[in-house]
């Protein structure tokens, strides 16, 4: 028997179309990319807006299935493209700009991109690739006619024209929705940590669910009362989800534009009067780093949503100690919409002193409903929930991707329709999921496995590290040993042994990297994560010095 509720396709148009009924004062700020000034708008002005865009869209023969690109920072106009696309059933293929010139060409081709709207700071890098990207046959710069480049920074980009001329005096009445809600609306590639990059195609009903299951109160639970500081990237796998749950909240949404070092966030932190934000690590480190250098102040935040790669618990404890900011550690990944896990305290966590919740904050967190999370071996047996037996990651639910756009990769679930996320992790009794490292990642020594995340973070609590990155190198007795990278603040100096004795009382003995090289610079992948690929390769032939010993 079928229940007899209404069928009410859910389908993210509705989601613009209700901010801008219910919240349509609320501010959206953002840092113009044009000259880093602060702007206004509202939501309501954002979905007038976005209905001039999608007629524009139309005009220009855009329509059903149509893969529209952007290649933009956080801001207003970006999210005009985006509701603008998605809601005459367009699919918004956000480009991560951090790509290599070549990645997104291929990507822009893979998904045949019809027309791309870029921001001034990537006008460059577009005109770099366009020759090569024959089916893009338009480009609107994210811009007003005034600060339109010359013809001959446009270069061969077709049809260029600022976005303002393009929608300026369009109607606002382009009817938005009317479709299945399994229909495509956005489509976002992965940075091709895994060989080429591959795209994941989001449907309306994945990114409304996923805007719902956000909204819990225990995963980020956006509200009308906060203030969000959107650090997180659009493109990288929806800046998490903010750009619909800010408009589904009514949230003020704060867009920080290209600006994002430790100095401008701290502004618009403090300026704006924000409560939540969500960053990757890196940022967060850039944003601590400012305030001890200027013995600045935090005053309106209260909770960060740390992940894409693991937090460090020097940043958890900086954050709750020095500023009284609540740091939720998460994970998740493109293929989950992201947000897979929050690392939000139980009751009983929460009982405990902060020294001893620190643990369990370190972890990447439980699932919400609408996740499912278990552990597998690699014969694709279940493996205890026992907080100590790591296994591979695999994952269920109507937010997690069941193939990638045009079948890459062939078949990507098990014979039980998990998908199998390439981390490796425990589960703990009380359900907490800890990454112990991506499974490509980990150090292979002796038949043990060494976790590359536990050597970085425990590197980067030193008070000297920047950042740290571990790899595993070859060697002849034990297969592979830890090389330990390490970038030092500005202006420290410090030797291998005052590294390895911070790290001889917090690891195992026989996990001691083998050796700490300083470096001037680690390489960060994309989506602003250390990128191993890079660092495996130039160091494949290094010798460590236990070589010798083992011998
Ligand atoms: P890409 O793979 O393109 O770099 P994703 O954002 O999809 O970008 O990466 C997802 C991966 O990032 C996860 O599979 C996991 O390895 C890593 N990751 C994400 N969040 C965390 C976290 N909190 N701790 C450790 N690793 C994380």
């Amino acid at each position: 028997m079928l229940g007899l509720m209404q069928d009410w396709p859910l389908t993210v148009d509705k989601i613009a179309d209700h901010a801008a009924r219910w919240h349509a004062g609320r501010e959206v700020v953002t840092r113009r990319v044009e000259d880093g000034r602060v702007e206004r708008t509202t939501y309501g002005a954002i979905h007038t807006r976005a209905k001039q865009l999608s007629h524009a869209l139309r005009e220009a023969g855009i329509g059903a299935g149509d893969r529209v690109a952007t290649l933009g920072w956080n801001t207003s106009r970006h999210m005009e493209a985006w509701y603008g696309i998605m809601g005459v059933g367009a699919v918004c293929h956000t480009l991560n700009p951090r790509l290599h010139p070549e990645q997104l060409a291929y990507i822009i081709n893979h998904a045949e991109d019809r027309l791309v709207l870029v921001d001034l700071t990537f006008v460059p890098l577009l005109a770099a690739v366009i020759e090569h990207c024959p089916t893009v046959t338009g480009v609107v710069v994210m811009t007003d006619a005034g600060h339109m480049p010359p013809a001959e920074k446009l270069g061969k980009l077709p049809r260029a024209i600022s976005f303002e001329d393009w929608i300026s005096g369009r109607p606002a009445d382009t009817p938005w929705g009317g479709f299945d809600e399994n229909t495509a609306c956005g489509l976002c590639y992965t940075s091709g940590t895994t060989g080429n990059p591959k795209g994941v195609l989001y449907s309306h009903r994945s990114n409304f669910i996923h805007t719902l299951l956000t909204m819990q109160a225990d995963v980020m639970g956006a509200s009308i009362r906060d203030t969000i500081l959107a650090v997180v990237p659009m493109f990288h796998a929806n800046a998490w989800g903010i750009a619909f749950s800010g408009p589904a909240s009514g949230a003020k949404l704060v867009m920080p534009g290209a600006r994002l070092d430790g100095a401008s966030i701290h502004e618009l932190l403090e300026t704006e009067g924000v409560t939540f934000s969500a960053a990757v690590p890196t940022v967060w480190q850039g944003l601590l780093q400012h305030l001890r250098a200027t013995h600045g102040r935090i005053t309106t935040l209260k909770r960060v949503v740390i992940g894409g790669s693991a937090c460090p618990e020097s940043l958890i404890r900086t954050f709750n100690d020095d500023y009284g900011v609540e740091v939720l550690h998460a994970w998740g990944m493109t293929e989950t919409s992201p947000l897979g896990t929050v690392g939000s305290p139980t009751p009983e966590v929460e009982a405990l002193p902060f020294d001893q919740q620190v643990p369990w904050r370190l972890k990447q967190g439980r699932a919400p409903v609408g996740v499912e999370l278990t552990l597998k071996d690699e014969g694709g047996r279940e493996l205890p929930h026992d907080g100590v037996t790591p296994g591979r990651l695999m994952v269920k639910g109507a937010i997690v991707a069941a193939a990638y756009f045009r079948g890459e990769g062939g078949d990507i679930l098990d014979g039980d329709g998990w998908f199998d996320t390439g981390d490796m992790a425990t589960i703990d009794p009380q359900g907490f999921m800890q990454i112990t490292d991506r499974a490509k990642d980990v150090i292979k020594s002796g038949g043990e496995w060494i976790s590359s995340i536990d050597i970085e973070n425990i590197a980067v609590g030193h008070p000297k590290v920047e950042l740290a990155g571990a790899i595993g190198v070859k060697h002849p007795k034990w297969d592979e040993r830890p090389l330990l990278l390490v970038k030092l603040l500005p202006g420290e100096t410090a030797t291998r042994e005052e590294i390895l004795s911070w790290m001889e009382s917090r690891v195992a003995k026989w996990q001691l990297p083998d050796e700490v090289l300083f470096v001037d610079h680690i390489p960060l992948g994309a989506t602003g994560k250390i990128d191993k690929k890079v660092l495996r390769a130039r160091y494949q032939d290094y010798q460590l010095p236990t070589v010798g010993a083992a011998a």
